[in-house]
């Protein structure tokens, strides 16, 4: 689990926040990327050894912190542990700051574009809780860090925050992706709530060759939804921008986070998308993650997944058989029916995940997505125990 920033420190006199792609010898002989916007990696020995690279011009480089100054340009030094940053990934250097963040890592499986700090919704379980800030200065820093991106990124998330409260500056950083990433699929996740414009929805139905919606439903009727989102009204809008989007030919995933009050009532919402919404084209049944908002109502949200089972089993089994891709998100394959474990994926991001100490010995932990790296004994079911052959065997007996 390697953390998205680290201490550092650096010679030059940046004065606006910069974002700089990490090279090593792969970049410079690729020649995709400027010169000036990458930090030659000078901790790699190979690069190191070939001296000539350095007069190169570099927007700086990065070096050990015991290092002898190379020259007198820009210098940047990793304080933390070195492996937070790797060649291939984008850092973003904030003048003022003692850190630098990884903007973009190469070969992560949950890179983010982080859109807005801002929502419209107040989500019981917001992993993110919003902040009324004035942050559309992002959408400019987006569509740059898109350009420092490894062309053949195989999938990219845009979320927040809410990433619509963009409102046209969104479509203007789904368009620098198509223009810079066109291979890479977009996925972004979004309430769906703005899409009731339909104006708004037909902006978007040419934006990106690859783009989907992840739009989230917490019940089948508006009650619910509106209870779990906080937010009066919010079910009726999510319809109606469902079916904006749909009719501006998106592609739209609806995720179900199993929280305890949703959990009661997902066989109706299953049945609910099946009839209403057959145009959606996947269905993400996701466990909760236990940060943010979701910590403060860990009484009204949580619910064992090992005493979700049957309803799992119902609601999967019900959306499948009908042709509509089902997957599990954020569950551990020992908590799932032996039925539901090929449904389940890998879903928490690397820099994330984590496995209990219960977990060595399992034979399926290379499978298994584990758990989010800040789980609690609270948030943590009383069903985690090792997967041995021996269960596997008699799993596939039955
Ligand atoms: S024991 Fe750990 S690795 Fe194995 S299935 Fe359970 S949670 Fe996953």
């Amino acid at each position: 689990m390697l953390p998205l920033d680290t201490k550092a420190r650096w010679s030059a006199n940046w004065q606006e926040p910069i974002l700089l792609k990490v090279a090593g010898l792969q970049e410079f002989v690729a020649g995709v990327f400027p010169m000036d916007r990458m930090l030659l990696d000078l901790r790699v020995p190979e690069v190191a050894a070939a001296g000539a690279l350095a007069d190169l011009p570099w927007a700086g480089f990065l070096v050990n912190p015991g290092d002898i100054p190379f020259n007198d340009r820009p210098e940047v030094a990793v304080l933390g542990d070195a492996a937070t940053v790797q060649p291939g990934d984008v850092v973003e250097i904030r003048p003022g700051s003692s850190k630098i963040a990884v903007r973009y890592r190469r070969g992560d499986n949950g890179n983010v574009l982080f859109a807005t700090e801002r929502c419209n919704s107040f989500c019981l379980m917001c992993s993110q809780p919003p902040r009324e800030v004035e942050d559309g200065w992002r959408v400019e820093q987006l569509c740059d860090l898109a350009g420092l991106i490894d062309k053949d990124e195989p999938s990219l998330a845009i979320s927040g925050g809410e990433p619509t409260l963009l409102g046209a500056g969104l479509e203007r950083v789904i368009r620098r992706c198509a223009q810079a990433l066109p291979n890479t699929h977009l996925h972004v996740l979004s309430n769906g709530r703005r899409f009731e414009d339909r104006l708004y929805a037909n902006m978007f139905s040419d934006a990106h060759p690859s783009l989907t919606w992840g739009v989230p439903l917490y019940g089948d009727h508006h009650r619910l939804h509106d209870y779990i989102v906080q937010s009066p009204g919010a079910f009726a809008q999510t319809i109606r921008g469902l079916y904006a989007l749909h009719a501006a030919g998106q592609r739209i995933e609806v995720r179900v986070v199993l929280t305890r009050l949703v959990a009661e009532r997902l066989p109706e919402l299953a049945r609910y998308i099946y009839r209403n919404l057959p145009f959606v084209e996947h269905v993400a049944l996701m466990g909760t993650e236990p940060i943010g908002f979701a910590k403060a109502h860990h009484e009204d949200l949580w619910i064992d997944p090992v005493d979700l089972g049957a309803t799992l089993l119902d609601t999967t089994r019900f959306l499948s058989r009908r042709g509509m891709a089902v997957s599990l998100y954020n569950l551990p394959l020992c908590t799932l029916p032996a039925e539901l474990r090929p449904f389940a994926r890998r879903s928490i991001s690397n820099w994330k995940q984590h496995y209990l100490p219960a977990c060595d010995g399992c034979t399926l932990k290379n499978q298994c997505g584990g758990f989010f790296g800040w789980i609690t004994p609270e948030w943590t079911s009383r069903a985690i125990v090792p997967i041995t052959a021996k269960d596997e065997l008699s799993c596939a007996r039955h």
